[in-house]
């Protein structure tokens, strides 16, 4: 389905829990965010019925994400659910990675096609810090067990933060040269606990030509991608490296994707407070035909851009859109 932009819209990305056990430094306080009730949270089946829905109105890749998806129950059982859906092409997880090792398996044997690990640093008592309290050995296990699943390309989503990992940022461009992992630099955004804190963005502009100083970076094209990473070869290396310039580089024009919250609002965009109740809708007893008609309407409602720069803020933390 095409927006007003002349935008397809073909990815739905659905948040399947609004917690997480991890407490990121940027994302959110120490204490957490206030946690939605068990009944105001989408069951399993209702995420198999919008998903129906949205593949209507062709929607043909989900992601799921968080909070933290893979702390929610029967994740297992969902991908397999969603995995029979006709036409849809690829179901994808982004997850910090925590308890990927011991599910990565059943994951991929239940039709999960790949995975996004989000990981901040590569020192263990950094990211014991970042996170608050995470252990960067589970994290590792995530992505060995991941690439050993073939749950691939393993992507690594590396948020930049000035003066919190940016002395990493060849640390990491070395992890795609010698390991078969797609490193993705993501800026920070005005989201969460980084909307309050001053300071921290680092554009995407310097971490590029810091990189390029010492490794050579070829333009890649081949790379299983939907979305706003600009994506390149590191010569001579095992895996390759992306640039999502939220921040300084407008994508929007790129943007092919819905969110579904973990509490059932379509979110048109992540940086506009706009939402559609679908969840109502739904346990009204809607058909899914007038759910794929909520979609619709999602669809139509996608602002041309985001307005970050602005100074507006939003009320939800990145955890609770489904980041
Ligand atoms: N728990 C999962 C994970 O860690 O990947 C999924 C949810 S998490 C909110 C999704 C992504 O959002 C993570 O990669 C995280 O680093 C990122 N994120 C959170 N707050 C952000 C911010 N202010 N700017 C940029 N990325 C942010």
């Amino acid at each position: 389905m095409q927006d007003n932009f002349s935008r397809r819209i073909n990815y739905l990305r659905i948040a399947i829990t609004d917690r997480c056990n991890l407490r990121c430094r940027y994302c959110m306080p120490a204490t957490g965010v206030p946690l939605k009730g068990h009944d105001d949270i989408l069951r399993l089946e209702e995420i198999v019925t919008l998903a129906r829905a949205a593949v209507r109105i062709g929607i043909n890749r989900i992601r799921l994400t968080g909070g933290e998806p893979l702390v929610r129950k029967n994740v297992v059982t969902l991908v397999r659910e969603l995995a029979k859906l006709p036409t849809l092409k690829e179901i994808s997880l982004t997850t910090n990675g925590t308890f990927l090792a011991g599910l990565a398996a059943a994951l991929k044997e239940a039709g999960l096609s790949r995975v996004n690990i989000s990981l901040d640093t590569l020192q263990k008592d950094r990211y014991r810090y970042i996170t608050r309290r995470g252990n960067i050995g589970s994290v590792w296990q995530g992505i060995r067990a991941a690439l050993a699943v073939g749950l691939t390309p393993v992507k690594i989503n590396v948020v930049v933060a000035r003066g919190f990992n940016d002395d990493e940022i060849l640390d990491f461009a070395r992890l795609a040269m010698e390991e078969p992992l797609h490193i993705r630099f993501i800026e920070l955004m005005p989201i969460g606990a980084a909307a309050t804190s001053a300071g921290g963005y680092v554009p995407m502009g310097e971490i590029k030509s810091r990189i390029e100083a010492f490794y050579p970076l070829e333009p890649l094209t081949d790379l299983a991608t939907n979305g706003p990473a600009v994506n390149f070869r590191v010569a001579g290396g095992r895996g390759s490296i992306g640039f999502i310039g939220a921040m300084s580089e407008h994508f929007c024009s790129r943007c092919n994707r819905l969110r579904l919250t973990a509490d059932g609002k379509l979110r048109p965009c992540l940086y506009w407070d706009g939402e559609i109740d679908i969840k109502g809708p739904l346990r009204a007893g809607a058909t899914e035909k007038e759910l794929a008609s909520i979609f619709a309407r999602a669809v139509s409602l996608k602002p041309a851009e985001h307005h970050m720069e602005t100074g507006w803020r939003q009320a939800r933390v990145m955890s609770q859109i489904g980041g």
